[in-house]
């Protein structure tokens, strides 16, 4: 079965900078698993997947605007500390996920706080940066009916929830 649309594909994957310092990795656990075709992981690497098959070992390189895009200074704002409602404790590093206008996840970085404002990033922590990935296709199989609906694999190396 080779990789296309709406397939579940499990890679084994190892991401590094182009200091060579390794980001991310799936060495030592399970692959992960995602729904081809429907966003769950950058576009610059969907794309080097398309048509691939299992035992496929492939190295990509993928650049800023196919990957977790541009820096873009517009997306640091100061928002009032009421803003996070319950949250207590805020302090610089803290990350939240939320989702931007155009309803991507989208993940915030504390930058600064002060007195009662805060100052947030939206920008991706590895925006701006080229992403390489050393990847190797494990399998690749049907999506159940239940995975299409949510966009999404669930069990080992995909998503875990729903009580
Ligand atoms: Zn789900």
């Amino acid at each position: 079965m080779l990789v296309a649309r709406d397939k579940v594909v499990l890679i084994h994957y190892t991401l590094t900078d182009d200091a060579g310092v390794v980001l991310d990795s799936s060495s030592g656990g399970d692959p992960l698993a995602y729904l081809h075709g429907q966003g769950n992981i950058v576009v610059g690497l969907e794309k080097a997947l398309e048509g691939r098959q299992v035992g496929d070992k492939i190295d990509v390189r993928v650049t800023p605007d196919e990957g977790y895009g541009v820096r873009d200074e517009s997306l640091v704002q100061q928002v009032p500390r009421r803003a996070f409602g319950g949250i207590k404790k805020i302090e610089p590093g803290m990350q939240f996920h939320a989702q931007n206008a155009q309803g991507q996840p989208q993940v915030i970085t504390v930058k600064r706080v002060k007195g009662d404002m805060v100052t947030i990033d939206g920008n991706h922590p590895l925006a701006d940066e080229h992403l390489n990935f050393a990847i190797e296709i494990t399998d690749v199989r049907e999506p159940t009916a239940e995975e299409m609906a949510h966009g999404h694999v669930h069990g080992p190396g995909g998503h875990h929830h729903h009580d």
